[in-house]
């Protein structure tokens, strides 16, 4: 029989707990849980059935008889909480790990691919190289949904082995999947950190963390062989091209000719060039000079930063609509090529030119009434500090 026990404790506490045999005293049961009812419960459940231990079932007089046949997993489970000031849980000190202890056993992102999709929890160590949104340390971030792109060095591998599978692939951490704080801190650093995703949800192909799911911030090993379950990558990070496999909410890399302009959402604005607040104010008296709402600073050459989406031709998916919303960096050059000589842009002379490869972020996909695909371009978060909203895109 299992049973779940809702703790007061602190997540730190409850790892301590994790393989000990306990004592647990002045618990109530809160509720009966069924497989149809609490499906998340019962998919965690699944991936610790059968038990390691023979199963022993009550025999004739007082001994236990070991189950030979096969037991089907349960299907039910025992909510179980402390009763106010007399419950309490236990180490049984002296006691070794208990034979039934099934740790989470971490696989390769491929391995995991490659294995039918019967919405089951998983674990694997991989690399957040995107994250949607960026959160910053004062973001509500229990309350929100974030996507992340993860990959490991067997998506990154090119090898037959591999044709079909993305490269990276978007893990979806729920509200419901509790963050501790250190992966909560290393979530609002635009940094590349490694975590070890455990019992996340596979379902309906995609990975999800929610209730049960544990991030586990990895540190990396210097100087220690750490086996075949590193994370970490041999080179540069490779995105699949887009194609009419790629899914929304993921990211890819593309290249195209540039078809038409969005007119309509075209525009720019003015940003201290100093610290990059967006928020300037005229200054008083002189025309044309603005002061920084956050630094102070008078600012008397803002830097220009533009919204552009462009519409592209993509040899690779063909017959559809691909509509990218340029980074700073991409507006720039391609507006170099197109400039008039007294300075302005003509939007028609930026039709024809070529563009990419971009990494990009998939925001939307239809088909109905027409083929569209939404893409905003990126900045994946690389090893060095990445400075945030210059739109820089490695180029081949
Ligand atoms: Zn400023």
């Amino acid at each position: 029989m299992f049973s779940e026990v809702y703790s007061e404790g602190s997540i730190l506490k409850d790892q301590q707990l994790e393989g000990k045999s306990c004592s647990l005293m002045g618990m109530k049961v809160l509720q009966k849980a069924t497989r149809g009812r609490t499906a998340g419960l019962f998919s965690l459940i699944d991936t610790m059935w059968p038990p390691v231990m023979p199963l022993k079932a009550p025999g004739h007089g007082q001994t236990c008889e070991e189950v030979k046949t096969h037991v089907p997993p349960p299907s039910f489970c025992y909510i179980l909480s402390a009763h106010p000031n007399v419950g309490q849980i236990d180490i049984i000190e002296g006691d070794p790990i208990s034979k039934l202890y099934q740790p989470p056993v971490p696989h390769f992102l491929r391995e995991i691919l490659q294995t039918a999709d019967l919405s089951t929890r998983c674990s694997f160590y991989a690399r957040v190289i995107y994250q949607r949104p960026q959160l910053s340390s004062l973001f509500p971030l229990q309350q929100t949904e974030i996507w992340l792109m993860v990959t490991d060095v067997t998506l990154q591998m090119q090898d037959e082995n591999n044709s079909g599978l993305p490269k990276t692939v978007p893990v979806c951490v729920a509200p419901s999947c509790v963050l501790s704080q250190e992966v909560r801190e290393a979530l609002t650093e635009a940094a590349p950190h490694c975590f070890l995703f455990r019992d996340a949800l596979r379902t309906q192909g995609r990975f999800v963390c929610v209730e049960r799911s544990v991030l586990l911030l990895q540190k990396p090993l210097l100087g220690v062989d750490s086996g075949a379950h590193s994370c970490e990558l041999t080179g540069p990070v490779k995105l699949s091209e887009l194609d009419s496999i790629t899914q929304v909410n993921s990211i890819c890399c593309l290249q195209g000719t540039v078809v038409g302009v969005d007119e309509s959402t075209a525009f720019s604005w003015p940003t201290c060039d100093l610290c990059g607040n967006e928020r300037l104010d005229q200054s008083p008296g002189d025309r044309g000079a603005f002061s920084c709402r956050d630094c102070s600073h008078v600012v008397t050459s803002p830097v220009l930063r533009r919204h552009l989406q462009v519409f592209l031709d993509c040899p690779t998916r063909p017959q559809c609509a691909v509509r990218v919303k340029l980074s700073q960096t991409s507006i720039a050059s391609l507006l170099s090529l197109a400039a008039c000589e007294d300075g302005s842009y003509e939007v028609k002379s930026v039709l024809g030119k070529e563009v990419g490869l971009l990494n990009c972020f998939v925001q939307s996909i239809t088909t109905h009434p027409a083929s569209c695909v939404g893409l905003e371009e990126i900045e994946l978060l690389s090893t060095g500090r990445a400075s945030s909203g210059s739109g820089h895109c490695p180029r081949p």
